[in-house]
């Protein structure tokens, strides 16, 4: 029985779906938990480049049964369109079951998200506007829609009518605009429920015996430790837990069975949307960074918004690790840091003229300044190297000072974008 967490150690767009993709060919589950549609996983692989939102990155391999849990935010369009992008591409229709306890992001969510912004305007938080909070506040408030609510309709009508009730109120006297109408939004939601029927099932059910089996599960986690709503840089935060500890409830697995947990790290910082961000670099050399940062820039893989970059920041992201409770660190984007003569790396933060390793809450964040250290850099190509004694000197030393300040194994390096551009640390 193996159990492995594959979650995020920064802010998100760490590389989670290629490493998921790359350790899911010896995997027979893949196990989204949490979030929605809000954010994108890239994946290059021998089909092709895709960017997968909902849909688990097992889905390029035949015998990996791939699963949507009850703690995710199951956007039925979306998620209809990511299946039919994958079968236009020429690949066949993925194993993929979908918990009827998942609940539905209705359009009114979104809606609500993009008003609430665009009132917010200078002061929003930079929400990719899935409806992703208004969903999980419905959730919390109990007038949201489970999955299996789809399948009787008297049952569907009442949740729906009773899910806008407050809904309608703020869209027309908050936000001035048109309610939405209750008998519209159940039909929509009755047809488009046919159309996914056949996936939507008791998931938990299928991961307990497949537990039973000795079967290999991955749980793949979608943004990162520091966008957690209890851990992370509230309120610049996701509305689901980003963490570990987390993704067995989402998925509907024991806790006791999770005994790997991977947190993903980037080599250096990106961060989408508003909040503090200590490290963050401007100017030529943020221009550079992007540029040359993820498999085409950093842009984000839901929006094409720019990312903002900054050195690696080992406070966060230390930090990031003993909340995720992480085993091993999966180091990616190593490739991307080739380029310069000498690597910073913020080793403490200075707040209020001290100097601290330890991250603090939100309000202290905004006034901390990065101390960094120079790393000498190594000004070479590696993304063809597959063993970590042929890396140069200088990158092993940027690996190894990394793991001693964030206190946890390396054992995998992404050195390209590519499935293939792995290297295995024994
Ligand atoms: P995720 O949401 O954590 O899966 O991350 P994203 O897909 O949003 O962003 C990660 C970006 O880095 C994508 O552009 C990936 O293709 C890219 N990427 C992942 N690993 C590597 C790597 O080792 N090197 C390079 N150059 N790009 C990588």
């Amino acid at each position: 029985m193996t159990v492995t967490a594959v979650v995020g150690a920064n802010w998100g767009d760490e590389g989670k779906g290629k490493i998921t993709d790359y350790l899911a060919r010896e995997a027979d589950f893949v196990v989204r938990f949490q979030g929605g549609n809000n954010a994108g996983h890239t994946i290059i692989n021998e089909h092709g480049k895709f960017a997968l939102h909902l849909l688990p990155a097992g889905v390029f391999y035949p015998h990996v049964h791939n699963v949507i849990g009850p703690g995710v935010a199951l956007n039925m369009t979306a998620l209809l369109k990511e299946l039919a992008d994958l079968t236009e591409r020429g690949l066949p229709v993925p194993k993929l079951s979908v918990s009827e306890r998942a609940q539905i992001v209705l359009p009114a969510h979104s809606l609500l998200d993009r008003y609430e912004e665009e009132r917010l305007g200078a002061q929003q938080f930079g929400s990719t506007r899935s409806g992703i909070a208004p969903f999980y506040a419905d959730k919390y408030l109990k007038v949201g829609v489970q999955a299996a609510d789809l399948f009787d309709r008297d049952r569907l009508a009442q949740r729906v009518q009773r899910s806008l009730v407050n809904k309608n109120v703020l869209i027309a006297h908050l936000y001035n605009q048109a309610p939405v109408n209750p008998e519209e939004l159940t039909e929509s939601l009755w047809l488009e429920g046919r159309r996914l029927k056949p996936f939507i099932g008791n998931t938990t059910r299928v991961l307990q015996e497949g537990l039973e089996q000795g079967r290999r599960i991955i749980l793949e986690g979608q943004l990162g430790a520091l966008r957690d709503p209890d851990h992370g840089i509230y309120p610049f935060s996701t509305s689901s837990s980003t963490l570990a500890g987390f993704a067995t409830v989402g998925a509907g697995i024991p806790p006791y069975a999770m005994t790997r947990i991977v947190a993903v790290v980037k080599a250096y910082s990106t961060c989408v949307g508003a909040g503090p961000f200590v490290t963050e670099l401007f100017g030529e050399t943020a221009d550079e960074l992007r540029e040359r940062g993820g498999d085409a820039g950093e842009y984000g893989a839901t929006t094409g918004r720019p990312r903002r970059v900054g050195w690696f920041d080992a406070v966060a992201t230390r930090y990031g690790c003993q909340v995720q409770g992480a085993t091993e660190a999966a180091l990616t984007n190593l490739d991307v840091l080739g380029h310069w003569r000498e690597i910073p790396i913020c080793v403490g933060y200075g707040i209020n003229g001290e100097t601290t390793a330890q991250f603090p809450v939100t309000g202290k964040l905004e006034d901390a300044q990065p101390v960094l250290e120079t790393m000498p850099g190594w000004q070479c190509d590696i993304s063809s190297i597959r063993s970590y004694e042929r890396l140069p000197e200088q990158a092993r030393r940027y690996i190894e000072r990394v793991e001693q300040l964030i206190g946890t194994p390396i054992r995998l390096l992404s050195v390209g974008p590519r499935r293939e551009d792995m290297i295995v640390r024994s």
